[in-house]
């Protein structure tokens, strides 16, 4: 253990990354990092600020125009993405043991979804690089008369990419935005969470490891409203791919469009769990209780409001909350644990309100009280049943582990419920029949809606979300759109 304990604090970087280089400049205060399961500081990272961004978008604009990079082939992008895959993988024990050591979240699923995800996408996306390819177009120009016209579509990269990410999946969220935008030929500025800055601090030094020219993924640390902003507002940036709460993602996509640059928006979500009464009730009671408390509620895509058919209404929301009570809190590094610590002590404090809000507004609470550890931002998993469509818990993001029920009589009035919201990022349907499944996936308002499970995600299905959840979509083939600009050529010749 004591050596185990030695992997991740050795891979604790206190700088940022730079034109490939360490930097450690900083505007003001250093800011300290955490470990949620106990509360201590585990880093000082930089204030990266105006400057620190200037600097970067400096050494992107350049790796971009003048490097490297811009003329490689699309067969040596996807080697290097390839090879990046590899040292993650190589580097899991670190990688795994930093991420759950900064985020506080099951080790197991930072191998399994940190680690081991990001590798599969950076080599699904690895692949695109070289199936980029624009159209032939067939003009029908009439003038002047003896001249014909070639024309086609070239796909750009977009440029200088400011990648702006959350902390409930600090690796794969910067995995997500890097690896389409490698794939395209972008340069990247990378501003991960000030909670979470360490696994992507590793990630760029890995990625100079795989080949990536100096310049071409950099990472500055620093908080939202000044080194975020100021990447947003940067001139030098073409393009600014967010991912994180719906109020920033307004002020961020209120700057681009002043701008013009290009965006991406994947914001929060409260997407609901419909269950059917002939759905297999066991699997949909363990399915709805994994859909809310998986990396405890941290899920943009989480099950938060849980819609049940009301012959088995108590059964299911009872079940859930049976499970909800027997789980074990505990540190992300103990193979007993569950459920491990929120992010930090004020989001533990935000949610915690809300549960307080849940009680005073007269929701049936059927798990959430008891003992937590003493140290470490832990709440336990909630269940409020019967809670109303204008409630506060059931209407806004809470991004913990607490989940809403409500009865529902019809498969109109499930629909009616499950689209009652302003976010539309994902949803699932638990039943057998499927004539209900077409019409209630057709009719669920949201970006990914799930048959029989939830929260499944994979390269090859585009993500984002409808509504409030946000703008465009990340993976597959969409993913590798939103980095490219289409520019048309036309060309005239003599016709004889
Ligand atoms: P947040 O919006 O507070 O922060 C996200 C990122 O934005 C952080 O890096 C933060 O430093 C930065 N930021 C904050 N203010 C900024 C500003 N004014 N200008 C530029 N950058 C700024 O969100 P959070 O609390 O870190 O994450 C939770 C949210 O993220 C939830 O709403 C969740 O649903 C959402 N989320 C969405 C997805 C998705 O794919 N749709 C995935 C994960 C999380």
């Amino acid at each position: 253990m004591g050596q185990d304990v030695q992997v991740e604090r050795n891979a604790i970087r206190e700088h940022m990354i730079i034109d490939g280089k360490p930097v450690s400049q900083s505007q003001g205060p250093t800011i300290p990092v955490y470990d949620p399961a106990t509360g201590q500081v585990i880093a000082h990272q930089p204030e990266a600020g105006a400057q620190g961004v200037d600097l970067a978008v400096r050494a992107a604009r350049q790796a971009l125009e003048q490097g490297e990079w811009g003329k490689m082939l699309p067969a040596q992008r996807e080697r290097l993405l390839l090879r990046l895959a590899d040292l993650v993988e190589a580097n899991a024990d670190e990688l795994a043991r930093l991420e759950t050591l900064n985020n506080g979240k099951l080790l197991f699923f930072s191998y399994g979804l940190e680690v081991a995800a990001s590798a599969q996408w950076l080599r699904y996306m690895a692949g695109w690089a070289t199936k980029i390819s624009g159209e032939l177009l067939s003009p029908s120009i009439a003038f002047p008369p003896g001249i014909n016209y070639h024309a086609y579509t070239r796909q750009e990269p977009v440029g200088v990419v400011g990648a702006i990410v959350p902390w409930n999946f600090p690796l794969l969220m910067a995995v997500w935005k890097i690896a389409p935008a490698m794939a395209a030929g972008c340069t990247v500025v990378l501003k991960p969470a000030e909670e979470t800055p360490l696994t992507a601090i590793r990630l760029a030094e890995l990625a100079l490891e795989a080949g990536f020219p100096a310049g071409v993924i950099n990472v500055i640390t620093g908080r939202g409203e000044s080194t975020g902003a100021a990447l947003t507002a940067h001139p030098g940036v073409n393009k600014i791919s967010f991912t994180g709460s719906t109020e920033v993602g307004k002020l961020i996509g209120h700057q681009a469009i002043n701008d013009m640059k290009r965006m991406s928006l994947e914001l929060g979500g409260k997407s609901p769990v419909v269950i059917m009464d002939d759905c297999d009730v066991d699997m949909a009671i363990q399915g709805a209780a994994n859909a809310i408390f998986f990396n405890q509620g941290q899920v943009c895509t989480a099950g938060s409001r849980l819609f049940v058919q009301k012959g088995i209404y108590e059964r299911v929301v009872q079940g859930v909350a049976d499970l909800a009570s027997s789980m074990t809190l505990g540190s992300g590094f103990e193979q007993s644990t569950q459920i491990a610590p929120l992010i930090s002590a004020r989001h533990q404090q935000r949610v915690q309100n809300y549960i307080d809000v849940g009680r005073q507004q007269g929701g049936r609470m059927l798990a959430g009280e008891g003992a937590r550890p003493e140290q470490g931002y832990f709440v336990r998993p909630t269940v409020f049943a019967d809670v109303a469509p204008d409630a506060r818990i059931m209407r806004e993001e809470i991004f913990g582990p607490v989940v809403v029920a409500t009865p529902f009589d019809t498969e109109a009035q499930a629909l009616a419920l499950a689209n009652d919201t302003d976010f539309g990022l994902g949803a699932s349907v638990w039943s057998q029949d499927l004539a209900r499944v077409q019409r209630l996936t057709a009719g669920i308002k949201a970006g990914t809606v799930w048959v029989n499970t939830h929260n499944m995600l994979d390269p090859s299905m585009p993500f984002g979300g409808y509504k409030q959840s946000g703008l465009g979509r990340e993976h597959g083939r969409a993913a590798v759109e939103a980095y490219l600009e289409t520019k048309s050529v036309c060309m005239a010749y003599p016709a004889a």
